[in-house]
């Protein structure tokens, strides 16, 4: 059982829906950019022009690595949701123990307690970031 009051969760859920919305209208943004503008720029050069598929593959290429970043958050907040569904929520996957509150409000999809992430921050160093 997670130590976090109900209105605790509520209030970390409604955090979570937020984040998630913003997200989703980020990702409708780059949808409608790639969707519209830049078609309708790469539809106004004459067909053969040169480099109009170089700069298709370039343009696809940039917005599928924003939009990966941006899916990576949703899952991860769509992930958290559902623990909070579960009744999983705030408790470390790695030793069980409950995750302070005070982690949660600052990253409300955090996994781990703060002794477990600094732990497997210094086991992972050398790959790189580590995600929360
Ligand atoms: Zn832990």
């Amino acid at each position: 059982m997670a130590a976090l009051t109900q209105s605790q969760i509520d209030q970390l859920a409604k955090k979570l829906n937020e984040e998630y919305q913003a997200l989703l209208r980020e990702v409708r943004g780059e949808l409608e950019n790639s969707g519209n503008q830049h078609r309708i720029d790469l539809l106004n050069n004459e067909p053969g022009d040169s480099g109009d598929e170089s700069l298709a593959n370039a343009l696809a290429d940039f917005n599928l690595t924003v939009l990966d970043r941006h899916i990576d958050a949703m899952r991860d907040i769509e992930a958290a949701l559902q623990r909070i569904k579960n009744g999983e929520y705030g408790v470390c996957m790695d030793c069980g123990d409950d995750v302070a509150f005070a982690r949660l409000q600052a990253y409300p999809t955090a996994k781990r307690c703060l002794t477990c992430q600094e732990k497997r921050e210094r086991d992972y160093a050398h790959e790189g970031h580590p995600k929360m």
